[in-house]
């Protein structure tokens, strides 16, 4: 086998995730408990990554749990304990509701309004799908 052959063989036994780039991969939240809050601590990091305001996702989280939080610096700092489970879906629920397109599953979409009514709009495919807060 030479050299091409091995990368060939390299290249087929890679997951196909690797290979599509374009693929819409799930940010994975770090957090910890301490005292009775729970951090996370690439909370912004991750907004920025996906590209949306950090507020309308700390207004999301507050809703869902039912509990205080509020951003500090990088962070998002909740009253209570919560695992790390509890966290990463409570992001990924954001992120499919408000971030990746209802259609195409991309996540090139931002928020507009019609007629006052918040809009998922995908730059990829042009959908547009109703949100719902
Ligand atoms: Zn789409």
């Amino acid at each position: 086998m030479n050299y091409k052959e091995a990368l060939d063989r390299l290249y087929k036994t890679l997951p196909e995730k690797t290979l599509h780039k374009e693929r819409f991969e799930m940010p994975v939240a770090k957090s910890f408990s301490q005292g009775n809050r729970t951090i996370v601590t690439n909370f912004v990091k991750i907004m920025k990554q996906i590209n949306r305001d950090e507020k309308h996702a700390l207004k999301y989280i507050t809703k869902q749990t039912g509990t205080f939080a509020n951003i500090d610096s990088e962070r998002l700092i909740l009253k209570g304990n919560f695992s790390h489970e509890e966290i990463q879906n409570l992001i990924r629920n954001y992120i499919e509701k408000f971030v990746l397109c209802h259609e195409c599953k991309r996540p090139d979409t931002k928020i507009i309004e019609q007629k006052g009514v918040k809009m998922l709009k995908c730059e990829a495919c042009g959908a547009i799908s109703a949100v719902r807060e």
